[in-house]
């Protein structure tokens, strides 16, 4: 049977497209997972400490609010049981075909129908929703003799509960956003920690706490009570925006509040230098702690800052030449953004490969369609990801716009693609801004690809994004019956 849409992940972009669908009264299409559970990111990142930097009455979908939440930023495991909740709820489940990894996508001209080959088989679509998330590979370092390494090896967003740590020498390679939630879990109780940095980040003092009972009971019998704090929290975030689009040197006054944790925090003028960022804060992602600098201040912990050389059977070498001999190594080394496989595993009308629009070499229609890929909608796509707010406010402006092509489409049975000019205009607009933000002031970033160009990045208010999703807009496209 021809589905009418495939759905490709079901994290929070699968999850959210499916109900969206359902509501709008679409029900013949499956998604494919190649995970054994919902969740995305949310099942796969399972370290200790893992954790959302984005409050949770944001960080969830607007039509499905959890007056539960039992911190205001929540840990890993109560958003990925939001999440089985959703699927649970809204009865997804029974369209999901579990532990079955999409291989290949490709439009097939003569049939008009997208051709989706998995582990299992292929199946037909008539539109292809791609939601497999922006942080799903797991990137290892490049680093010489890495598969030399003796004891275990493990990504943290491959956390091996198998694996020891309690009095281990342990190495921690990256000072991210994953590493500086999992160090200040494991520094106690490992015998040794030693923390490869390569740049130092930006943290500023997590106002994270738990949520009072009475506050869970105002959210649950008064969901007006949430929303407004939703709606709060929302606008604070949205100020950040005049710091990080507008005027970037605003950002001294976080640096200076940055610089004043650090110093209340560390005492030792070298550890101190050593931790102090040498970049506009906002360029990287800015990172949320209140536990991370302490426990650099441990006798077992070290602050390595020389740069790694290699990795031998024994441990990590760096320049200075020491061996710092570890048993097991813990890569907090990030994702394959800009260079996700899974772009080289679609193609469109003419064979192109989707990973081009993340090397910046093909035009992108509002991060979700792209000229030559008719039918096919990319949630979370090219500059859709956020430094300042919740991506998951993204991707439900991109499901009204997705849904309102949709139904046109499945109505006339026609194909939808935008021209070429509106997505020209489009990207040539983001990449106008791009350059003057925070993002363009000359650091290295998972934000940038292999030649500098910012794919990821949302330059401006995420209203903006979602007054340019709210409707379809017929005369950006070519309608083909
Ligand atoms: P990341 O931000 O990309 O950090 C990777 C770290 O590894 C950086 O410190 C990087 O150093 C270092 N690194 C990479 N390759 C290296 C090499 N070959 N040698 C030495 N160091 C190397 O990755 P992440 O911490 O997993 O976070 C990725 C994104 O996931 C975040 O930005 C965020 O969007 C999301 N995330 C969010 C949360 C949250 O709280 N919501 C938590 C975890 C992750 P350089 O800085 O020098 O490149």
């Amino acid at each position: 049977m021809t589905l009418d849409v495939a759905i490709i992940g079901s994290g929070f972009g699968g999850l959210g497209a499916a109900v969206r669908l359902r509501q709008a009264g679409i029900t013949n299409f499956s998604i494919f997972e190649r995970a054994s559970e919902v969740g995305g990111t949310w099942h796969e990142n399972t370290y200790p400490g893992c954790r959302c930097d984005v409050k949770s009455t944001l960080y969830s979908f607007s039509f499905a609010p959890n007056p539960s939440w039992s911190n205001t930023y929540s840990y890993q495991p109560e958003i990925f049981a939001y999440l089985r909740n959703i699927a649970n709820e809204y009865q997804l489940r029974e369209v999901i075909k579990f532990e079955d990894e999409v291989l290949d996508i490709s439009f097939d001209s003569t049939s008009r129908l997208w051709r989706i080959t998995t582990q299992h088989g292929v199946a037909e679509a008539r539109h292809v929703i791609l939601a497999a998330g922006g942080l799903a590979e797991p990137r290892l370092p490049d680093i010489e003799g890495i598969e030399s390494f003796a004891g275990p090896i493990m990504h943290t967003a491959k956390w091996r509960d198998d694996v020891v740590l309690d009095d281990k020498r342990v190495a921690v390679i990256g000072t991210g956003a994953s590493a500086i939630q999992v160090i200040p879990q494991i520094a106690a109780s490992v015998r040794h920690l030693s923390i490869l940095q390569r740049t130092p980040p930006w943290i500023l003092p997590h106002m994270g706490h738990a949520v009072r009972k009475r506050t869970q009971l105002l959210f649950r019998f008064i969901p007006f009570s949430q929303q407004l704090n939703r709606f709060y929290v929302y606008w604070r975030n949205e100020l950040m925006v005049l710091g990080f689009v507008k005027d970037p040197s605003k950002m001294k006054i976080a640096e200076q509040q940055s610089r004043l944790f650090l110093e209340s925090q560390i005492t030792d003028p070298q550890l101190r230098e050593s931790l102090t960022p040498h970049y506009r804060l906002g360029c990287k992602r800015v990172l949320i702690s209140n536990d991370y600098y302490p426990s650099l201040r441990r006798d077992n912990v070290a602050l390595v800052t020389s740069p790694i050389t290699g990795i031998e059977p024994e441990g990590v070498r760096t320049s200075d030449g020491t061996l710092h001999k570890v048993d097991v190594l813990i890569s907090a080394t990030g994702f394959y953004v800009t260079d996700n496989p899974i772009g080289e595993r679609v193609h469109g009308a003419r064979g192109e490969a989707l990973a081009t629009a993340f090397r910046g070499t093909m035009s992108n229609y509002r991060g979700t369609m792209f000229p030559d890929f008719p039918n096919l909608f990319m949630l979370g796509g090219p500059n859709t990801a956020l430094g300042h707010s919740s991506i998951v406010f993204m991707l439900e402006s991109q499901l009204n716009y997705v849904v309102e092509a949709l139904k046109k489409a499945l109505r006339q049975n026609a194909l939808i693609e935008p021209t070429q000019s509106a997505a020209d205009e489009w990207t040539a607009m983001l990449q106008s801004k791009l350059p003057s933000t925070v993002w363009g002031t000359g650091c290295a970033s998972w934000y940038l690809n292999e030649r500098g160009i910012n794919t990821t990045i949302w330059p401006d208010f995420t209203f903006r994004f979602r007054k340019a999703t709210r409707h379809f807009q017929l005369r950006d496209h070519h309608v083909t019956r």
